[in-house]
């Protein structure tokens, strides 16, 4: 695999080839000129494998170099390299990623050889990005047929307490049995549910399974919360609270173990039911959480108008924050804004131990992530809860005081 590298500076470039050569990698091809890496890459493409490119350049910058690349069809792996402020590169970082491009780093000038290092040897590892690929949107009619013969399942993601450790909750994440296509995420079919007027239906069937589920482990002496999604779609009827309380009293799960968890994905079209709702749902003491809080309308109007006691930050500011500042400061704000409203935080997408630590650190309630545990079946969380209390004992023992 050839590694290609794009950077005006003639200096930088003779820079960076001798550390690539002292960390092994050969052979390196040399580019001063976007224009020269872009032939480069459409001829003979799929032999480079890594692509180190300067985002300040005159003529072509790194920002239209990203730009065109995508329209490449290249599949190697990107380095931003650059002397900019760390939040431009941090910016043009995002870009990359949401062009689909498999971003490697970003590295500021001058290039450290350590952080060189990590960056080469993942890649010749083959390391691929945790990232689950779109796929395409189910059929509503076979929607349907699967709410109504029961294809739909719930997996559930462990809620822990950042305080004493505790197990306190688990979020019900919707499945689809699919006899052909095999085990279907939401990403692929709560859009469509919500488009062809199926979200009712099918948040009942998770509310279902779930309230049995919740029965279950208390039955075994699991205290638990469980917390189940809800479109905005859902509150459209104002009997909505009446529905859901009678199918927790048929499933014998007090009113206080229901957590319903909120997200908008478009805008209100109408703010009296969802208020009207809202409000009902909380005199019958069900919990109400803001879910992904802090992108698209899950924002600051919605707390000011919506009688949420939890909130969950999305997971694009909590993974990552550690080793970014801008990110660290809108997780702080948020989560002294959350204190004094006397409002639970959540932090999902809790994914690495560095990340616990920050979260303890800053004062969060409540982590959620595949850190602690990826979502699984309800049988198998009770065996799973075992093993964490140990787990969690010696992440007590080794927590920076
Ligand atoms: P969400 O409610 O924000 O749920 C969290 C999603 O993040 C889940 O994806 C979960 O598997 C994933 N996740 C958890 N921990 C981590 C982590 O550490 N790193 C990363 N990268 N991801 C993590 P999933 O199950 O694919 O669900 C996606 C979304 O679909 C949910 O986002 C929720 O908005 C929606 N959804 C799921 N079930 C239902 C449902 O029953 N009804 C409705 N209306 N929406 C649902
Ligand atoms: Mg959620
Ligand atoms: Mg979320």
């Amino acid at each position: 695999m050839k590694t290609l590298v794009l950077d005006d500076d003639p200096f930088a470039l003779k820079l960076l080839d001798r550390q690539l050569e002292h960390l092994g990698v050969s052979p390196v091809l040399l580019v001063e000129r976007a224009e020269q890496a872009l032939d480069l890459l459409r001829a003979e493409g799929d032999s480079i494998g890594l692509v180190f490119c300067d985002l300040q350049m005159p003529g072509t910058d790194g920002v239209e170099f990203v730009r065109h690349l995508a329209g490449v069809g290249w599949h190697g792996g990107l380095v931003l390299v650059s002397g900019e402020d760390p939040r431009v590169l941090q910016t043009a970082e995002r870009l990359a990623r949401a062009h689909g491009i498999r971003l490697l780093g970003a590295i500021s000038k001058p290039v450290a050889v350590a952080q060189l290092r990590e960056i080469v040897e993942h890649n010749s590892a083959g390391r691929v990005a945790r990232v689950r690929r779109p796929g395409r949107s189910r059929s509503p009619d076979e929607l349907r047929r699967a709410i109504e013969a029961g294809e739909l399942t719930n997996h559930y993601q462990p809620k822990v307490s950042l305080v004493t450790g505790e197990l306190v909750g688990a979020e019900a994440l919707v499945r689809w049995r699919h006899p052909e296509a095999g085990l279907v995420y939401p990403d692929q079919f709560i859009g469509v549910a919500e488009e062809h007027g199926l979200i009712d239906a099918l948040t009942r069937a998770v509310l279902e399974v779930a309230l049995r589920q919740v029965r279950t482990w208390l039955d075994t002496g699991l205290a638990l919360h469980v917390s189940v999604n809800v479109s905005m779609d859902n509150l459209a009827s104002l009997d909505f609270p009446d529905v859901v309380a009678a199918m927790a009293h048929s499933a014998r799960v007090p009113l206080s173990a229901v957590v319903l968890e909120v997200t908008e994905s478009r805008l209100m079209k109408d703010v009296l039911a969802p208020l009207d709702i809202l409000t009902r749902l909380r005199l019958k003491r069900i919990g109400l959480a803001i879910d992904d809080f802090g992108t698209g309308h899950s924002s600051l109007a919605q707390l000011r108008d919506l009688p949420f006691d939890e909130l969950k930050l999305d997971r694009s500011f909590v993974s990552g924050a550690v080793n970014d500042a801008s990110l660290a400061a809108i997780v702080d704000g948020t989560l002294a804004m959350a204190r004094q409203l006397g409002i639970t935080s959540v932090a999902e997408g809790v994914e690495e131990r560095t990340d616990w630590d920050f979260l303890v650190e800053h004062g969060c309630d409540v982590a959620q992530g595949y850190f602690i545990a990826k979502p699984m079946s309800g049988e198998a969380l009770p065996a799973w809860a075992g093993a964490w209390m140990q787990r969690r004992q010696e992440l007590g023992r080794s927590a920076p005081s």
